[in-house]
């Protein structure tokens, strides 16, 4: 029987269930623990951001973002469309309006030319996220966000890993924010965490992630009884979720080189069919530096896109789609607003396929991939 080809594999490293012994046996269970502390450490020397913080989600994270720039209802947050829900939701809990910019035809990432028009007197951020890992214009858009004075917030759900001119994703704006959910690289079932670039904000999101109080400093000893100081949340994760992390970030390089094997893999093996013009592979822009999130072709149409997905699933091969872009789905058009033609991403997100990648994907089913797939395009 012909074996199937999942869309996804969480891989493991094997130290898992080792370090969540360790976490059983050390009996500190809460969140901020010993594993917690290594996580957020490795965090700060590799990405050099003033503060990381693991959450329970990237979800979570976006959600403290929202809360640590004071979005106030009707504040606007300029962002893609071409973005998975939490980009927008985390700023719509607090009565923020997603104002909803077209992409850029080469990487899906925001058009950075056309920011600028989306800004009115109620603007107060912009949420840039780095599709499959590939960055943003970044230094473009901080450029635009300091002329008008706006935050800017790192959606780097997907970059964990990956640099902008030698920079890590998630370390260039004001805050930035990662996932561990299973389908990301480096994973912790579900699991986040919010990069706090901007010194300013690291008390307050101390105190916004531990229930609205200052029991951060008051675990330092830096004041003797902790209180209730603002509006906060629950947003840290347990030891274990953290222990679990830590065996993942001690194999992130090679987890990375694995996902890239297989990426660079496809590329080579899908060349001719971009050449015969039946599909096109990524664009990676010289200044990025990805971590293989995602491999995706563009089909030259929906019909196709749909054939070749419909193809691919009768031979058993967990290929998908996304994203449905937020402007037309029905909580995008209640929420939010477009500003000028959402043109790019309506055709991008209706042409693109998702093949199977994790990292140790075997060559043979890679080429099981590729055979389906240029069979599909019939050229
Ligand atoms: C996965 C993802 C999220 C959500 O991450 P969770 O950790 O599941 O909350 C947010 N934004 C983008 C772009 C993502 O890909």
């Amino acid at each position: 029987m012909r074996e199937r080809i999942p869309f996804n594999w969480p891989h493991m490293t094997g130290k898992e269930l080792y370090y969540i012994a360790e976490a059983h046996h050390n009996g500190s269970l809460a969140g901020d623990g010993p594993f917690t502390k290594r996580c957020q450490e490795w965090f700060e020397a590799k990405t050099r951001c003033n503060k990381a913080l693991l959450t329970h989600s990237c979800t979570a994270a976006l959600e403290m973002a929202a809360l640590l720039l004071d979005i106030n209802p009707g504040d606007e947050i300029i962002m893609p469309s071409y973005t998975f829900v939490s980009t927008a939701n985390a700023f719509v809990l607090r009565g923020g309006v997603p104002v909803f910019v077209d992409v850029r035809a080469d990487t899906l990432n925001i058009d950075e030319q056309l920011i600028e028009a989306a800004i009115t007197p109620r603007s107060r951020a912009i949420v840039v996220v780095h599709y499959a890992g590939v960055a943003c214009d970044m230094d473009t858009i901080m450029e635009v966000a300091r002329r008008h004075g706006l935050k800017v917030v790192e959606d780097a759900a997907q970059g964990v890993m990956s640099t902008y001119k030698d920079r890590a994703l998630g370390s260039i704006g004001d805050l930035g924010a990662y996932s561990f959910h299973e389908t990301k690289n480096v994973i912790s079932g579900e699991g986040g965490a919010l990069l706090v670039n901007d010194a300013d904000f690291v008390q307050r999101a101390e105190i916004i992630r531990e229930k609205g109080t200052d029991r951060s400093r008051f675990f330092r000893g830096q004041v003797d009884k902790y209180t209730w100081q603002e509006v906060g949340s629950s947003f840290l994760p347990g030891e274990i979720i953290a222990a679990f992390l830590w065996a993942q970030l001690e194999e992130a390089k090679a987890i990375t080189e694995g996902r890239l094997a297989s990426w660079d893999w496809y590329h080579r093996a899908l060349a001719p069919l971009e050449a015969k013009g039946a599909l096109r592979r990524p664009i990676v822009p010289q200044d990025c530096g990805h971590n293989a999130h995602m491999y995706y072709v563009l089909l030259a149409s929906e019909i196709e896109r749909n054939a070749v997905l419909s193809e691919l699933s009768q031979h058993d091969i967990g290929a998908v789609f996304h994203y449905i872009p937020l402007h037309s789905a029905p909580a995008g058009r209640r929420y939010g607003r477009v500003s000028g033609s959402m043109e790019i991403t309506d055709s991008l997100s209706s042409r693109l396929v998702r093949l199977p990648l994790w990292a140790g994907l075997s060559e043979d089913r890679q080429a099981r991939v590729v055979d389906v797939l240029s069979k599909a395009c019939r050229v």
